[in-house]
């Protein structure tokens, strides 16, 4: 059955490039291999970050290892993080890999492979600041990453007054350090990371989490047959031990 489907698929493609005055080609044509279309953030280190001017980080090489598997290349594009989504929903992008974490809101425009790795929601405070336990978080000013789970847990606990969001997490850290905002609420891993590129501003992460939750790939809902090959692929390579090997390279 599915032998017929395909072979009544490749006729109707012959005849769409017949029909459009392209040469069919034959089976042996050599085939630039397809292109596995990323959107990213560049600020979220380590699952995302320049070094030396390249993209790097967990995100890219989990990706670059899916697409491999499905015999394409990666490409990526690095914007807003709250453009993500919207465009892997509108169909600019196949990915979206970003350490998005997966909510009901998002499911809502996007499908989300198995999920691949944890976030905690954590703090990062400022010596002798504002803000030294969760209980001061009322009265102060957050600083948030836009559209992110961050903005959207410090908007809806403390009220929008209470949040300043920045395109990117490095903005917003900026931010803490020069006394704009009273602390960052944002995922464990890049908070540790930017918390340890500024060894000289006195920042810390409060030892209580916020919250915990999943990250996973977002993926065109109408896309199901990639999903299945992203899940298939994440399988993989979760059996062979080269997501936790990369995990393992970025965070010691
Ligand atoms: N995990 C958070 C979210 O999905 C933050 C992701 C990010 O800032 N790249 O909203």
């Amino acid at each position: 059955m599915k032998k017929l489907f395909a072979v009544l698929l490749s006729a109707m493609l012959l005849l769409a490039m017949a029909a459009c005055g392209e040469q069919p080609q034959t089976p042996d044509d050599t085939h630039e291999p397809a292109v596995l279309h990323m959107a990213t953030e560049g600020t979220f280190p380590p699952y995302e970050y320049y070094d030396n001017g390249q993209l790097v980080g967990i995100d890219i090489e989990v990706a670059g290892a899916i697409a491999e598997k499905l015999g394409m290349t990666l490409e990526t594009t690095d914007i807003a993080f709250d453009s993500i989504i919207p465009g892997v929903q509108a169909g600019k992008y196949d990915i979206g890999m970003a350490g998005v974490t997966v909510s009901e809101d998002r499911l809502q425009q996007v499908n989300f492979s198995d999920s691949y790795a944890t976030g905690v929601q954590v703090v990062i405070v400022k010596e002798g600041g504002k803000v030294q336990s969760l209980d001061d978080m009322a009265d102060a000013i957050i600083g948030t990453q836009s559209g992110t789970t961050g903005f959207i847990y410090a908007s809806g606990d403390f009220g929008d007054d209470h949040v300043k969001s920045f395109t990117k997490t490095t903005d917003a850290v900026e931010a803490l350090k020069n006394g704009q905002v009273d602390c960052v609420l944002l995922d464990n891993a890049p908070a540790e990371a930017l918390v340890d590129a500024n060894p000289d501003a006195g920042l810390s992460i409060l030892e209580t989490a916020y919250t915990v939750e999943d990250y996973a790939i977002a993926i065109n809902k109408e896309n199901t047959d990639l999903q299945a090959k992203i899940n298939a692929a994440l399988a993989e390579l979760v059996a062979d031990g080269t997501l936790q090997s990369i995990i393992d390279k970025y965070i010691k």
